[in-house]
């Protein structure tokens, strides 16, 4: 592991080589470090148009995340990363359509990224608006993928289902199914082991994310532990 490591170092970040080398595994631990690097302030100095000359002719993200609009779940910012560095997709709720499943293929099958991660946060007003039947104009629908993660809180825990985070970790495992469900191309990638798939919830009290765990601990089957499912 060591060994990898010191190549990913030598490689040229933002570079085809880079790309190729990169497991999904170390992809997902650049985002947790970079996480905590956020939390304690101790912020890469990125040199923003430095990054926009390196990245003029291709770009390489490591990773494809599917997160909320929300304003304080901005996907750079929070695992400290730079430009070129991840594809960010983002739409109230962090739901999944036909749009957003091209966009993932895309990002995985055509450039290679090897994370696809579904990122929910805490107090969305997505979910709070979904919670309280919400009905106007194209928000009804958008509003309606959510309610199913409701329906599923409920299930897996009576006592919390009224909480909106709870809502908001179902609503990832939610997303992450229909992921998988809805490509062929994704599930494909994925069971061969060419990419990881994981799901994490933001805190906007805190700005930690909160990985899901269980399938992130044990780095002995580096797959099936991204799988979330
Ligand atoms: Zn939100």
């Amino acid at each position: 592991m060591q060994l990898i490591y010191s190549l990913l170092f030598i490689m040229k970040k933002h570079s085809k080589e880079y790309l190729q080398n990169i497991s999904p595994y170390e992809t997902y631990e650049l985002l947790v470090e970079g996480n905590k690097r956020f939390i304690n302030n101790l912020k890469t100095d990125h040199d923003h148009l430095a990054l926009v000359n390196q990245t003029s002719a291709d770009q390489y993200p490591v990773a494809v995340i599917l997160s909320c609009m929300d304003s304080r779940t901005s996907v750079e910012l929070i695992f400290d990363q730079g430009i070129g560095d991840l594809f960010s997709i983002r739409v109230a709720g962090n739901i999944v359509n036909n749009d957003i499943l091209g966009s993932i293929e895309y990002a995985v099958k055509y450039v290679g990224s090897k994370v696809v991660m579904v990122l929910g946060h805490t107090e969305c007003g997505a979910i709070k608006s979904a919670k309280q039947d919400v009905t106007d104009g194209n928000i009804t629908d958008l509003l309606k993928r959510i309610k199913p993660s409701i329906s599923k809180a409920m299930l897996n825990d009576e006592t919390k289902y009224l909480f909106s985070d709870s809502v908001a970790y179902a609503n990832v495992e939610n997303s992450l199914e229909e992921i998988l469900t809805g490509s062929d191309i994704i599930k494909e990638m994925f069971e061969k082991g060419d990419i990881g798939i994981i799901g994490a919830v933001y805190d906007v009290k805190t700005g930690a994310v909160d990985f899901f765990k269980n399938l992130t601990q044990n780095k002995e089957s580096e797959q099936k532990q991204l799988a979330n499912l």
